[in-house]
């Protein structure tokens, strides 16, 4: 039978005991990390979300407390009173380290099978069984660390949001189901049979309603929900901090974004950001780093070459120029020696997986310059272009050239990262945070020669830019910005639309018919005839900023629960069947699903 804690109350964690304590009487819970029987002598090791303490047993040891402490276990829970002491054999590598206790009293609370895995940070179990068994692995130091740090982030966050004046409103998770790029979660519902709820992919509406409700400035700490294939750094659900703000404009918008962002790196890693935080336009990011959340932790930035080689007969080089397209370049500084051939060819074939026809390369080494195009240019074309390049001996050219500028952009931006990778040229320790700002409105799809909204439909276009709406829209500029940090976007908001004529032309031009609008965004629309204050926010992932600021790779190892890449989760099974007449009550039959 298993004891109870009647009659005890904890002193404190194990971990809060220094040698300064020596002396007194305390009481601890916890877990045995580990039971070391040396027959006349016993430790364990008794570890709780603040860490380890030992406990000892010796020849002083009340004989029915040595023989309980023989049978402890691995994950045993244990409480134990006794008093504190120095230790003989001091561990330098634990806080507690100096003391020991002396216990006089062990209670055994529960037993524990064997677990499945060593519960360590150097434990190497997969990752599948890591999960299967998320609650074992939680008890690691470091994922209790990631999730006590979390809740400390999102402590901070509530703090700063309520001091500036923001208060926090939870909107609903059952909402109709308005996709905002990806695909919506579905809740059936049994009340109104063949109708669905979806849950939001974010509050965005909500939060717009609540201006127009004069709340005047809203946050959130939101859960979102996206149905979309998992990439490494996704989940399907998600932590938001959401925010709206009203009788504002972009820069108003920006400065809270930036007095967060200080206040949470300075409160949790005592890191200075200083402020105003650098800002690019998104043509200028897509000129120099070939994307929209560049890294700029290093340089290597993109150079243009088009106009060096515009009478170039290269017909590579020739027909992207001809074609309205560009030839642009990385240069690898000492990237010569790593670059050898077979490198080469793995980094073509990479450029050829997103899209490029060919890489051609240039490699300045102290027996002179090799390259896969010097024959087709002239000698002065050859030493512009390396001029141009700022390549030097040790160096490597990476050029790409495409009839269409944003593929060569995009194609070097990629092989820009892939390449500092492998040059190690990237500081772990910086973190470098900036602002992406004057978005294109439309995004032009080429195979379908027509516009789509780059942000959600309810982002204003710059005033200055309100008249190429219906003439060029690829003149329209939207008031939208992006928080980037060290190549990962983790904000993303804008000033929205409140004019019901413009949201109208919006959805029109988007291509919703009047009918489909109203449908859909009716009650927005309609909300924006009854006094909408001028507003706008964004929204910053919780997870992404937790696993950013502790400089972990996996969102997993900051989200208590998280689910696989194939979007399962081992521990409960879920997604899984359900009954027939749980469906029945749902007027919902399952159709007969191919095994893949
Ligand atoms: N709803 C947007 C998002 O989830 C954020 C915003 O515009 O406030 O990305």
């Amino acid at each position: 039978m298993a004891e109870t804690i009647k009659g005890l109350e904890r002193t404190d964690y194990c971990a809060s005991f220094r040698l300064e304590d020596a002396g007194k009487e305390v009481t601890v819970f916890g877990w045995a990390q580990k039971q070391r029987d040396l027959g006349s002598l016993i430790f364990i090791d008794l570890r709780d979300r603040s860490g380890v303490l030992q406990l000892a047993f010796d020849e002083s040891t009340e004989k029915s407390v040595f023989e309980k402490a023989a049978k402890v276990r691995s994950e045993f829970v244990l409480a134990a009173r006794g008093i504190v002491r120095e230790r003989s054999n001091k561990n330098k590598e634990i806080p507690t380290g100096d003391i020991e206790v002396d216990v006089k009293e062990l209670r055994i609370l529960s037993e524990s099978e064997t677990p499945p895995f060593a519960i360590d940070d150097k434990c190497n179990a997969s990752e599948l069984n890591r999960l299967k068994y998320r609650y074992l692995d939680l008890r690691r130091p470091s994922l209790q660390n990631n999730i006590l740090m979390r809740h400390k982030i999102t402590k901070i966050t509530r703090d700063y949001f309520d001091e500036n004046g923001f208060i926090e409103i939870e909107t609903p998770m059952l909402i109709k189901s308005t996709p905002e790029g990806a695909r919506d979660f579905l809740v059936p519902s049994r009340i109104h049979g063949g109708k669905f709820y979806a849950l939001p992919q974010s509050p965005q509406l909500y939060k717009q309603l609540s201006m127009v409700a004069g709340f005047d400035r809203y946050m959130q700490i939101a859960r979102c929900f996206r149905d979309e294939d998992l990439r490494a750094d996704r989940q399907p659900e998600f932590t938001q901090i959401d925010l709206e703000m009203s009788f504002v404009d972009v820069e108003d918008v920006i400065e809270i974004g930036e007095g967060y962002i200080k206040r949470v790196f300075k409160e949790v890693l005592d890191e200075d950001i200083s402020l105003p935080l650098p800002r690019l336009s998104y043509n200028e990011a897509m000129e120099r780093y070939g994307t929209d959340k560049p890294d700029t932790r290093y340089g290597m930035e993109i150079i243009n070459l088009t106009d060096i080689l515009k009478d170039s007969e290269f017909i590579v080089f020739k027909s992207a120029i001809d074609g309205g397209g560009s030839v642009r370049c990385i240069t690898a500084k000492g990237g010569a020696d790593i670059y050898k051939r077979k490198v080469i060819d793995r980094l073509t074939e990479t450029a050829k997986g997103i899209g490029a026809k060919g890489l051609a390369w240039a490699r300045l080494t102290a027996d002179g310059t090799s390259s896969s195009f010097a024959k087709f240019l002239s000698e002065e074309q050859m030493s512009a272009l390396l001029e141009r390049a700022g390549a030097e001996t040790g160096d490597a050219v990476f050029i790409i050239a495409d009839a269409n500028d944003a593929n060569v952009l995009s194609i070097l931006g990629a092989l820009r990262q892939e390449v500092a990778k492998k040059l190690n040229i990237i500081p772990e320790d910086k973190f470098n945070l900036l602002w992406i700002v004057d978005f294109p409105f439309f995004d032009y799809d080429k195979e379908t020669d027509d516009y789509v909204a780059m942000h959600h439909p309810f982002t204003a276009p710059k005033d200055e830019s309100i008249e190429y709406l219906g003439t060029d829209k690829s003149k329209v500029i939207a008031k939208a910005y992006d928080l980037v940090l060290n190549g990962v976007e983790l904000a993303s908001g804008s000033i929205r639309i409140t004019d019901p004529e413009l949201q109208g032309k919006m959805f029109d031009m988007l291509g919703l018919s009047k009918e489909e609008a109203q449908e859909k965004f009716g009650f927005l629309t309609n909300a924006f005839k009854y006094g909408a204050p001028p507003h706008g926010g964004m929204g910053l992932g919780l997870d992404r900023l937790v696993m950013q600021m502790l400089r972990l790779d996996s969102l997993r190892d900051v989200v208590a629960y998280p689910k696989l890449q194939n979007a399962s989760e081992p521990m409960t099974e879920c997604p899984a069947a359900v009954d027939e007449e749980q469906l029945d009550v749902l007027n919902i039959a399952v159709k007969e699903i191919e095994e893949e």
